[in-house]
């Protein structure tokens, strides 16, 4: 049987950190599918088009990694892909709260599928997709924390909305 799990997340934009939690879970999984929410309520900068191709470019070099957008519950789409569990990132004590909620009520809606956290290198802790959009929007370098082609549509996002103004 395939042991697959499913990583789910915003993604607006895939950082490093999100890459480094990616590559810990292709070690312990056949394969990984990085699920990517529309999120609209988050107001996202990235449209859902541009997100996928972003963390398929990222993820490109690395093996059984698929990459996909889904607009259900998580929990429907761990079912429809056969998963046995889900992957989160922990940064720190102030992320555990919100995903320990989520976990239980993952659990609540389907007991079969495990929560999995794992923990990214220590100089990705206090990266978040938050945090790079206001560098990037301030001209700030984010070069070292994102894949380059994200470094580039960051760029190219302000320059345009600069632009626009
Ligand atoms: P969401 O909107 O679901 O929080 P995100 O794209 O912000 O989506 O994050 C997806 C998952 O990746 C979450 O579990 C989050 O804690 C984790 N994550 C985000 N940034 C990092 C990071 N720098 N290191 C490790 N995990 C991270």
């Amino acid at each position: 049987m395939q042991r697959t799990a499913i990583y789910p997340g915003t993604f607006d934009p895939i950082t490093n950190g999100h890459l480094d939690i990616i590559r810990r879970a292709v070690k312990i999984f056949d394969s990984v599918v990085v699920a990517i929410a529309d999120n609209k309520g988050k107001d996202p900068l990235f449209g859902i088009d541009e997100r996928v191709a972003m963390v398929q470019e990222a993820v490109k070099d690395i093996p059984h990694v698929e990459v996909e957008a889904f607009h259900t519950l998580i929990i429907e789409y761990c079912q429809k892909k056969k998963a046995l569990a889900l992957i989160r990132g922990l940064r720190a004590v102030s992320d555990f709260e919100y995903e320990f909620q989520m976990a239980l009520m993952n659990r609540k809606l389907d007991p079969e599928v495990e929560s999995v956290f794992l923990m990214p290198k220590e100089k990705y802790s206090y990266l978040s997709s938050s945090l790079i959009k206001e560098i990037a929007a301030f001209g700030g370098d984010v070069a070292c924390l994102v894949p380059e082609g994200v470094h580039h549509r960051l760029k190219r996002k302000f320059a345009e909305k600069k632009e626009r103004k």
